[in-house]
């Protein structure tokens, strides 16, 4: 893929990244699998694993289906147990995807 940066050589840790634009830590997401439910069949991972993901600056928190087709279940708004906002840790990763030049999966 031309003009792909998979990687964060030129843009910082997704983490830091995340925690600039939201102030979301999603180092603090404690694995609890309490966001499980929240799932539609289009997404490929659950929200814990893309905050997991990003945590350990991860690609495939940025290459996964979740980020693009997760809009339906983030309006069910269901708490996380870390207090992450999950809509905002999201549209910061799609954000994140698009300057690395990385689209949507089919
Ligand atoms: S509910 Fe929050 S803390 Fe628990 S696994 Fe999901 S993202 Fe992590």
């Amino acid at each position: 893929m031309d003009g792909v940066n998979i990687h964060s050589d030129n843009r910082g840790p997704l983490n830091f990244i995340i925690l600039a634009a939201t102030r979301q830590d999603v180092s603090s997401c404690a694995n609890c699998q309490n966001c499980d439910d929240l799932h539609s069949p289009e997404m490929d991972l659950s929200f814990g694993d893309v905050m997991r993901a990003a945590s350990h600056d991860d690609p495939i928190a940025l290459t996964n289906r979740t980020i693009w087709v997760s809009d339906g279940v983030l309006e069910s708004m269901a708490q996380c147990q870390a207090g992450l906002d999950f809509p905002a840790v999201i549209h910061t990763l799609r954000r994140e995807a698009e300057t690395r030049g990385i689209t949507k999966k089919r």
